[in-house]
């Protein structure tokens, strides 16, 4: 799968942003809902530059969103591990998406 971007770029901007500490940085995210979306996109490989970019922005200024990036890439790297072997249910994704937007 081609993609115009590197995840594991972002990956590695929110690994050392964690290690530097929560200093300087917003903890509400004004834009939730649309970062979420943005974030669920670029981990799907389906999100365009400009979502891409505006994502890797946020990490090193916004909370919520370097959380929210961290634990979608966890669930997704954990559920693709698991698809190697066996099938997930839609269900176990979509309610693992619902308690994620509730954080
Ligand atoms: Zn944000």
């Amino acid at each position: 799968m081609s993609q115009p971007y590197q995840i594991e770029e972002l990956s590695a901007l929110v690994e050392a942003s964690a290690k530097a500490g929560d200093e300087g940085k917003q903890h509400h995210c004004q834009h939730r809902t649309d970062c979420m979306k943005m974030i669920e996109l670029v981990l799907d490989g389906e999100a365009t530059p400009e979502q891409f970019e505006h994502i890797r922005k946020n990490i090193g200024k916004c909370l919520p969103c370097e959380h929210g990036f961290a634990l979608e890439k966890s669930i997704k790297d954990a559920l693709l591990l698991r698809l190697e072997r066996k099938d997930v249910p839609p269900t176990l994704l979509d309610s693992i998406r619902t308690r994620v937007a509730k954080l």
